[in-house]
């Protein structure tokens, strides 16, 4: 029973973090910038002069951007 519980547990953090890392985007690092992407080679990431970082969706919505209208 115990053994089974812990294979439970396993299962679910696995999904947990597939889960997460399928949830990345990408977002320009300015101030200007207004959206996240699905992929770092989006265009409209082609005009970003600053860095592009990876986030999470619910970091990226956390500092007001919404979702690119090219790449979703
Ligand atoms: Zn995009």
């Amino acid at each position: 029973m115990e053994k089974l519980k812990k294979m439970g547990i396993a299962l679910i953090l696995g999904l947990i973090m597939s889960f997460s890392s399928n949830s990345n985007v990408y977002v320009c690092d300015s101030s200007t910038s207004v959206a996240y992407h699905a992929s770092d080679s989006c265009k409209g990431l082609n005009k970003c002069s600053h860095k592009i970082i990876s986030l999470s969706v619910a970091d990226a919505t956390s500092r007001g951007k919404r979702a690119c209208k090219i790449c979703y």
